[in-house]
């Protein structure tokens, strides 16, 4: 389906839950969040039937992230039904890598072939004080298991902040050089929580470039690999592995969105970056044909911004990161 601007928009990113097992310092308060309470939040059969709803104008990649998508309960079905739809290409999954040794031969049974990890450092103390709860080997061992698994390709996310983690750069690039793991770098967005943090954390992609040069060597760009989205890619040398940067703040790539965003309490959000969004859940629940439910996504693309405006801060005060769907 085409929005306004006449962009292809064919990419689905859904917030299965807005819970999570870890508490990132950048992305949740550590008193925590009020979790919506279960009714509001989508059941696993209503996102199948939107899931068909999207396809049927044109969705053909979907992404599943949150909050942490493998606390959800009936994920791997959701997965497998998601799996099933005919036209669907792509199916993937952000997740913190905490629960991938245990669920990753069933999602991978179920149908998922690719994920995306996020690691923000090596360091076992560190990791405790970034996620204040979370245990660094369990995330190593969600990462060798995608590995074993076959899952490919298995991407790295590692959000720098500035003395928080980017005397780390060099180490977590080093990832890319050593296996055959596609090391990204995130700039840091002003968002729910970390909208403070942004004025003295924020570390632009090309100081990480600059540091992974010269530290590793030089940067050659690469064809990108699959689902590669809005990162740019570069290699090491004959490095099994690639380094690749997020740049949403230093430089946009609104002109090429194709996402459309489904927050878990069943609203369609067009842009990360803009408040608006169009409630699915009311009509879905009150009996709408999978006719209606389309032209929901249909009009939600429509109304697509043709850029974000994070320059303006985070005004969306009520939501956090992972309530929309990071
Ligand atoms: N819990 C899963 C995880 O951590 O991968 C999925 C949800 S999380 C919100 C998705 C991604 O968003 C993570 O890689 C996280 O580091 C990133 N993220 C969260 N807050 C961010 C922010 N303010 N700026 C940039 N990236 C952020
Ligand atoms: Fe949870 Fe992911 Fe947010 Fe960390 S970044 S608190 S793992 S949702």
């Amino acid at each position: 389906m085409l929005d306004a601007c006449q962009r292809n928009i064919n990419y689905l990113r859904i917030s299965v839950t807005d819970r999570c097992n870890l508490r990132c310092v950048y992305c949740m308060p550590a008193e925590g969040v009020n979790h919506i309470p279960h009714e509001e939040i989508l059941t696993i059969e209503e996102m199948e039937t939107l899931v068909q709803a999207a396809a049927g104008v044109g969705i053909r990649k979907v992404r599943l992230t949150g909050g942490e998508p493998l606390v959800r309960k009936g994920v791997v079905k959701l997965i497998r039904s998601v799996a099933d739809v005919e036209t669907i290409d792509d199916i993937a999954i952000t997740t913190n890598g905490m629960l991938l040794e245990q669920l990753g031969p069933q999602l991978r049974e179920a149908g998922l072939r690719r994920v995306n990890i996020s690691l923000d450092t090596l360091n076992h103390r560190r990791f405790k004080e970034i996620t204040r709860v979370g245990r660094l080997q369990d995330v190593k061992n969600g990462i060798e298991t995608a590995l074993k698994l076959g899952l490919h390709p298995v991407k790295l996310n590692a959000v720098v902040v500035r003395g928080v983690n980017d005397d780390e750069i060099i180490d977590l690039a080093k990832l890319a050089v050593d296996y055959p793991l596609h090391m990204r770098f995130i700039e840091l967005m002003p968002i729910g929580q970390s909208d403070s943090w942004v004025k003295s954390g924020f570390v632009s992609a090309q100081e990480v470039s600059t540091a992974v040069e010269a530290g590793l060597g030089k940067l050659q760009p690469v064809n990108k690999p699959t689902g590669a989205g809005p990162a740019s890619y570069y290699r090491i040398g004959n490095a099994p592995g690639t380094i690749g940067f997020i740049t949403a703040i230093s430089n946009h790539f609104c002109t090429a969105c194709n996402r459309l965003r489904l927050t878990a309490t069943g609203s369609i959000r067009p842009c990360l970056y803009s408040e608006r969004e169009l409630d699915i859940k009311t009509p879905l629940r009150s009996g709408a044909s999978l006719l209606e439910l389309s032209r929901q996504f249909v009009k939600a693309a429509k109304v697509k911004p043709n850029r974000h405006n994070m320059a303006g801060g985070w005004k969306d005060k009520t939501k956090l990161m992972s309530q929309i769907g990071g």
